[in-house]
């Protein structure tokens, strides 16, 4: 019987968190690599390039990959012949390394994870509890793969129940472009066939802890069904043209994965769980013998890339910025951004609809008046940082309240990640306003940008709080100008064609 110490597995679960907030998995930065490389698309390609220097900055900077640092899912295979010297659950131990990891005095993490889902929603302070599955198998040693996942790819999980005579593939090809751009692609699919719904949606999640290695499978064929299917559908996701943050683009997965279960003969459950380019994961085994150890990949992995500022890229200060200004502006045009913005995301949004409702005033030096907004919530700052990491979140939730904010504060612009919905389309057309992108999982990279921070509003929202940032030269794409037109909808629909014309 192998007794495995308590701290050491608390311990080996704290350290693979705070490893993963800051190091990519080779693999991942390979197939990032490789999709830089053959990119045709030019703000795909800056895309993918912006997030391949964050990952090295972070690499280097020992801070996370991204302000989302994730909600942590464990998968704990416990071998039968092994015990823990402690009367707590394994629930319990997963936690107390969560909480470690997310409190870490030199790279404190994010915390994301709310109780009372329904109702409330109390941040716990702590980012536990963790998310655990415990399967008990043959063995004297226990198994984590473990994963910080980010909840804008989680939120884009989709299921169904498939009859055994349709095609996944097909199902796969039609829910993916649904899903938009929030998950913040390249990324991976992963992908559980069969079990009841519930086990599929396991399978889709364990699936994602694998290495990315389609590119060995294209060169070796496929064994079986599964691996056809693997192949099958990278293929016609990247036909779809949506590209790196769904600007358009030839690459949109990295690698798909699939693990699959014995299912009932009426059945065909399918369920799919994006991975977005924070593709945060590892493994380690305890036998007995110590803590997990986690050795640092070597620099020479990351490519040596740097911004593009070059003639086409246009140097924008938005201190005074007019309407006119911002009519110049057309989609797809890379701007480097200088001056003050505000802040604020879901939270701050629903106070405000609340404070103007009830005909109350916006709190003293909240003006958004010919102001930007940025969507953010950032990591606290340690040392001389301004900030932590602060990369975008998901604009589209913030879609109702942009008639709001566009209509009865005087906002000029928007800053977020992703798609927008055809009705703020139509007001930031109406407003003649405009919405700018930043790439999600280019957090750090992202936060060099911002020379100053102050809170403005609402302390008491943490994260969520209102900040006016002073920004030089942060990096955005015009992804709906001002005319209403959306890169989101004429970038995958130009390289879905352009794919087709190259493939002959
Ligand atoms: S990369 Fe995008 S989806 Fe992933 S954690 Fe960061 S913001 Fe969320």
């Amino acid at each position: 019987m192998t007794t495995i110490k308590t701290d050491d597995f608390i311990n080996s679960i704290a350290d693979s968190l705070q490893y993963i907030s800051y190091y990519h998995p080779v693999d991942f930065i390979q197939a990032m690599h490789r999709a830089y490389e053959n990119e045709k698309s030019s703000a795909a390609k800056d895309a993918i390039g912006q997030i391949l220097i964050n990952s090295r900055m972070c690499a280097i900077g020992k801070r996370p990959i991204c302000q989302d640092t994730g909600i942590v899912v464990v998968f704990v295979k416990l071998g039968m012949n092994c015990r823990f010297d402690s009367d707590k659950t394994i629930q319990e131990l997963v936690n107390a390394g969560v909480e470690l990891a997310y409190t870490h005095p030199d790279n404190p993490l994010r915390k994301s994870v709310l109780v009372d889902p329904a109702g409330e929603r109390k941040n716990t302070g702590t980012n536990s509890p963790a998310v655990v599955h415990v399967e008990m198998v043959p063995g004297d040693s226990v198994e984590v793969k473990i994963a910080a996942k980010g909840g804008g790819s989680e939120n884009k999980s989709k299921m169904a129940m498939l009859t055994p005579a349709d095609s996944i593939v097909e199902w796969v090809t039609k829910t993916v472009p649904t899903m938009g751009a929030g998950w913040c692609p390249p990324g991976i699919l992963g992908i559980g066939i069969g079990g009841t719904i519930d086990k599929a949606m396991c399978l889709a999640k364990e699936s994602l802890m694998e290495p990315v290695d389609i590119h060995e499978l294209q060169q070796r064929g496929p064994a079986n069904r599964i691996e056809e299917l693997r192949l099958e559908i990278f293929e016609a996701v990247n036909a779809l043209g949506i590209g790196a943050q769904g600007l358009g683009g030839l690459t949109t997965v990295v690698d798909v994965k699939i693990m699959d279960y014995p299912t009932h003969a009426a059945s065909l459950p399918v369920a799919m769980i994006p991975n977005c380019v924070a593709n945060r994961h590892i493994h380690f085994t305890l036998d007995g013998s110590g803590p997990a150890q986690f050795d640092p990949p070597d620099l020479s992995n990351w490519p040596e890339l740097s911004l593009d500022t070059g003639d086409s890229v246009r140097q924008v200060n938005l201190d005074g910025i007019t309407k006119e200004e911002i009519a110049s502006w057309k989609a797809g045009e890379t701007l480097l951004l200088s001056g003050k913005i505000l802040t604020g995301r879901d939270a701050a949004h629903r106070r405000i609809q609340q404070l103007l409702d009830e005909g109350q005033p916006l709190p003293d030096g909240v003006d958004f008046n010919g102001r930007f907004i940025y969507y953010v919530g950032p990591v606290d700052p340690v040392g001389d940082e301004v900030v932590g990491p602060a990369g975008p979140t998901t604009s589209t939730r913030m879609d109702k309240y942009s008639s709001m904010m566009l209509e009865q504060t005087g906002l000029y612009g928007m800053i977020g990640k992703a798609e927008r919905g055809d009705g703020t389309i139509a007001e930031i057309k109406k407003h003649k306003a405009v919405y700018l992108m930043a790439v999600g999982g280019a957090a750090y990279l992202v936060s060099k940008a911002i020379k100053g921070s102050r809170t403005v509003a609402f302390a008491d929202l943490g994260m969520e709080a209102i900040y006016e940032f002073e920004v030089k030269d942060m990096p955005v794409t015009v992804a709906v100008d001002s005319s209403g037109e959306a890169v989101h909808k004429t970038g995958p629909t130009f390289w879905q064609k352009e794919i087709q014309s190259l493939k002959g």
